[in-house]
């Protein structure tokens, strides 16, 4: 039974969560830190559907190895949604994605009856972990809960190695249009150097 948000002696946390790979460890984190995690797959950036479902099977199976419960992850999103967030952000994407996604997860802490949430974008060396410290906390002061902000950095390679043991979909860009096609483009760059050699 939860009462004031706690179960028995444990803090009930709600974890935002974009695949499966650094789920492993961040949940593993809070857990060691007396947490009661609960992961929430919401990433309306992630373009495109196919990729967006693909990411959440492989945060399902990670939350069955982990035994950690999600909640459910509602209707997808409409891909305009994260599109019409970059331009009102004026174009400034990546601070708008976290806007969109980590406002959405404090509004579903408030909801849901946790008073703390956290994101497994804190692990990811490649996202601005300053800017996702300054939109959580804002996002959580707007509706009410707390941002438990970390900085997991240093255990990437650990949690990869990890997702791999365990059969892990591993992506192999951030998530949104942009993102692909700059991966596309990379490619194509080492396509053409490969072919001049
Ligand atoms: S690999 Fe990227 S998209 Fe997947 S959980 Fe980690 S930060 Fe999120
Ligand atoms: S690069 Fe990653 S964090 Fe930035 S907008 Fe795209 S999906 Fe979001």
């Amino acid at each position: 039974m939860s009462v004031n948000g706690r179960t028995g002696d444990r803090e009930k946390l709600l974890l935002h969560c974009c695949c499966g790979p650094c789920a492993a460890t961040v949940v593993q984190h809070f857990a060691s830190a007396g947490k009661q995690v609960t992961g929430w797959y919401y990433n309306p950036n992630i373009y495109p559907p196919e990729e967006m479902r693909v990411r959440q099977q492989a945060l399902q199976q990670a939350s069955i190895a982990l035994g950690m419960p999600l909640l459910p992850p509602g209707p997808e999103p409409d891909p305009a949604d994260f599109l019409l967030a970059v331009a009102a952000e004026g174009g400034v994407r990546c601070r708008a994605c976290y806007r969109l996604r980590l406002g959405a997860a404090a509004r579903k802490a408030k909801e849901e009856g946790f008073p703390v949430f956290s994101t497994t974008l804190s692990i990811s060396p490649y996202q601005d972990l300053e800017a996702i410290g300054e939109i959580g906390e804002a996002a959580a002061a707007e509706h009410g809960v707390r941002f438990e902000f970390v900085d997991l950095r240093e255990k990437h390679r650990e949690s990869l190695a990890r997702a791999r043991s365990l059969g892990l979909y591993c992506q192999n860009y951030c998530g949104c249009l942009f993102s692909g096609l700059e991966r596309s483009q990379r490619r194509a760059q080492r396509a053409v150097r490969k072919s001049k050699v």
